[in-house]
């Protein structure tokens, strides 16, 4: 017998939005037609969209060894309650980083302990782990992470120049991609040095975009030469869009990901709300942003992610030099597609989707994944697409309430999220405790 049947939906699939009933058995789909009978659970999705729950290829729950900053427990409930069931943790900020295989094996253990939603895992390529990088290929990476400047964490270097070239060879030889946080450690360091004052506009002008691009550039260089594929993770704007583009076009193998606050916010924002909309690259100018929409309109950005960055409210307050960078807006990605993306600008739903699950499942090969077809996993996100819900502290799942989303209204509300065919998420509920898995590459 079928297990559940999603009556009523508009279904947001690969071949265009259909209206039909979906039927789920074993935890995949089963069945999509115009009217299914029976089911043991049947759920009502008239005036609602279907879409593919949501993958974040982007985020840091810091787990295990900082759950005091969040937590899989807390972060992948968050995660279901914006219409996520898939994440990929990024190897620092959890104590140990994830930098071989033993870390790998607590990462995966502690997160299979508490995280609703499944998950796949990041390597780190930092200064003497190359050596590594077979053995955690051999766990199930997704791929693996390297800082082109200074992270922020002691415990996580970042990769000099002979590293990285280094490590896009054995990520080649392993087929599997490279993330770059890709902005200059010498104009960075240099620029901060010089800082005169500890105001948002000081540290802004110590992060400007030429130091982007000349990372950006630097890497592809490095990834074309080593024969990699390479993901530039959290591009800022638009002109670093364009120079990965160009160079996709002569041949190299490079995704593009960036994260909602870059389409949503400026840095006349940051000046306005302080460190809670502190980032690394930080937020741009108007044009850069606006920049940033043209290129994911043309289809040249290819993945949106969270990045994800929570800290304790201690570290995100006060000196804005001194404060942690990062933006804790995992709850809010598909809200932010669907109100500025989707009502705003006209972005199709077809779009957004594949920006969300569709390209991170075929970029990182996760089979099953990311779309709405018979045969796949049965993770889906029911969402009212007309509902406006302006969000509330209140609202959020994470271990500590502070993303710069509160108080913004968005057109787009996740009424349901469902995990290879478990409810985990319902009208403003969490209905599941563990139950996340380890996914792997094919
Ligand atoms: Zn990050």
């Amino acid at each position: 017998m079928i297990d559940v049947v999603i009556r009523g939906g508009t279904l947001v699939t690969p071949s265009g939005q259909r209206r039909a009933d979906l039927a789920i058995e074993d935890g995949r789909i089963r069945e999509i037609s115009a009217e299914i009978p029976g089911g043991r659970e049947e759920i009502d999705a008239t005036g609602q969209l279907v879409l593919p729950g949501v993958i974040d290829v982007h985020l840091h729950f810091n787990e295990p060894g900082r759950t005091e900053w969040e937590g899989a427990a807390t972060g992948s409930r968050a995660l279901a309650a914006g219409g996520g069931t898939l994440f990929f943790d990024m190897p620092l900020n959890s104590t140990p980083c994830t930098v071989n295989a033993p870390a790998f094996d607590r990462k995966r253990a502690a997160l299979e302990a508490s995280s609703i939603t499944d998950f796949g895992l990041w390597g780190g390529l930092v200064p003497g782990s190359v050596a590594d990088m077979a053995e955690m290929a051999a766990r199930g990476v997704v791929g693996f992470k390297a800082f082109m400047c200074n992270s922020g964490l002691p415990e996580f270097p970042r990769a000099d120049d002979v590293t990285l070239l280094d490590g896009l060879r054995e990520a080649a030889r392993l087929k599997l991609p490279v993330a770059v946080h890709a902005e200059s450690e010498e104009l960075t360091r240099g620029l901060g040095a010089r800082l005169t004052s500890r105001t948002v506009r000081a540290f802004l002008e110590s992060r400007p975009v030429v130091a982007e691009l000349e990372a950006i550039q630097r890497a592809l260089l490095l990834a074309k030469e080593a024969g990699a594929s390479l993901h530039i993770v959290h591009v800022s704007c638009g002109r670093g869009v364009a120079l990965a583009a160009e160079a996709r076009a002569q041949g190299t193998d490079v995704s593009i990901e960036t994260c909602p606050h870059y389409l949503f916010f400026t840095e006349g924002d940051v000046e306005r709300l302080g460190p809670i909309a502190k980032c690394a690259p930080p937020l741009r100018a108007a044009g850069d942003r606006d920049g940033l929409w043209g290129e994911l309109g043309r289809g040249r950005v290819h993945i949106v992610a969270s990045d994800h960055s929570p800290a304790l409210p201690s570290m995100k307050s006060g000196d804005f030099i001194a404060a942690w960078g990062g933006i804790a807006g995992v709850q809010s990605t598909l809200a932010v597609l669907l109100e500025e993306g989707y009502h705003k600008r006209a972005l199709p739903l077809e779009r957004i989707s594949t920006l969300v699950a569709a390209e991170p499942a075929r970029r990182f090969r996760i089979r099953g994944k990311g779309s709405i077809e018979p045969g796949m996993d049965a993770d889906l996100a029911l969402v009212d697409l007309n509902r406006s819900v302006t969000l509330a502290a209140g609202d959020l799942h994470q271990r500590h309430p502070l993303t710069p989303y509160v108080g913004y209204a968005f057109r787009g509300a996740v009424c349901r999220t469902i995990r290879r065919g478990v409810t985990i998420f319902h009208d403003g509920r969490i209905t599941a405790t563990q139950g996340g898995t380890l996914i792997r590459p094919s």
